[in-house]
């Protein structure tokens, strides 16, 4: 994630998990000058491939 600020590379700083599939994460920007620190969120959208059976079960037919 580049810092919106000064386009600059920054750091995961911190994550909070706010439900099973969203997280809030705090990015600070490594710019020393820019100092700036903000959160984006990570959430699952949708599924692409679908798993043909759940991890570890067995598969009924
Ligand atoms: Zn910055």
């Amino acid at each position: 994630m580049r810092c919106p600020t000064c386009n600059s590379t920054t750091r995961v700083q911190r994550t909070y998990v706010i439900t099973e599939y969203l997280r809030d994460i705090m990015h600070c920007c490594k710019n020393e000058k820019c100092g700036h620190i903000f959160v984006t969120q990570q959430e699952f959208i949708r599924s692409v491939v679908l798993p043909i059976a759940e991890p570890d079960s067995p598969v009924t037919a």
